[in-house]
């Protein structure tokens, strides 16, 4: 059997922590591929303690589809700690559960794919070890994106649902949508080389600045996107709100236009804060995520 992804193992001559860095979870998601490639280069030569594990397409199947999911239409973060004996994603996430179960800790980035664009952020699950919760704060916080925002951890079928299980200090990162941007690769790869810091694998650390916004929200699913202001009825959705909008609990997000040319479903926030995710695909069905508030004080 053809491999299912590559993977890069950077060692250096002193004993550290096995750190794993992946991309490519969902195929349409390019920023990530591209840093963990940069990184693959940079990396060489350059660790001063432990081990580097990467792996820039983990999804190849739908990579090669510039899909999220590939043809047996399964979405990889839905599908870990995966199965042996399934399809094509299911034998992806029992590998990739693997190396996560293995690892010292773990770094998953994503971006909004072709479906959303999300603020640049750093996540984690609120993990009840409150050694594993504080290593994550830290590395959310190193990684140096605007926002760090912290879950509730009970989401299941996560490639960080694995890293939660086995108690691998883990975060995973968004970075607008699935376009390319030169500056949120090399956000990206700085972000990774802070947290590579952060362990003492690299030389000179550095204090991250402090985030723009720290959230912690324990609401059961607080974490989960996809289910977001979901469309009440099928249409456009005219959003008059912008990314790193704030706004109130009630305030207007847009509307959904009917296929007729009238206005349907007028779509109010649901809560108080700033505006971090937006739907890219005006197009949404009913039950379609259109948007995300990060609850700021
Ligand atoms: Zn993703």
């Amino acid at each position: 059997m053809a491999e299912l992804f590559s993977t890069h193992v950077i060692k250096s001559a002193s004993k550290g922590p096995n750190g794993l860095i992946i991309a490519g979870v969902h195929g349409d998601e390019y920023q990530p591929v591209l840093a963990v490639m940069k990184l693959i280069d940079q990396l060489q030569g350059s660790l001063i303690a432990g081990t580097v594990t990467l792996v820039p397409i983990t999804n190849r199947n739908a990579y090669f589809s510039g899909a999220r999911v590939g043809e047996d239409n399964l979405d990889l973060a839905r599908t870990c700690p995966g199965n042996t004996e399934g399809t094509v994603t299911e034998k992806v996430a029992t590998e990739i559960s693997e190396l996560i179960r293995k690892a010292d800790f773990f770094i998953d980035m994503h971006t909004g794919g072709n479906l959303f664009d999300i603020s640049p952020l750093s996540g984690y699950m609120l993990h009840q070890d409150s050694k594993v919760l504080e290593k994550q704060r830290a590395m959310a916080t190193a990684f140096n994106l605007p926002i760090v925002w912290g879950t509730s951890p009970e989401l299941e079928g996560r490639t960080l649902s694995v890293a939660r299980d086995a108690n691998v200090p883990a975060i995973y990162t968004e970075y607008r949508g699935g376009d390319y941007r030169t500056e949120g690769v090399d956000s990206l790869v700085s972000g990774c080389l802070n947290v590579l810091k952060y362990f003492g694998m690299l030389e000179n650390q550095v204090p991250p600045d402090k985030p723009k916004y720290f959230v912690e929200d324990d609401k059961p699913g607080s974490g989960h996107l996809q289910v977001m202001h979901p469309a009440p009825e099928e249409g456009l959705f005219v959003a008059t709100v912008n990314l790193g909008d704030l706004v109130t609990k009630g305030d207007k997000l847009g509307y959904l236009l009917r296929e007729s040319g009238e206005k349907g479903a007028a779509i109010l926030a649901q809560k108080s804060g700033l505006v971090f995710l937006k739907r890219a695909v005006p197009m949404a069905k009913a039950g379609d995520a259109l948007a995300g508030i990060l609850p700021i004080e």
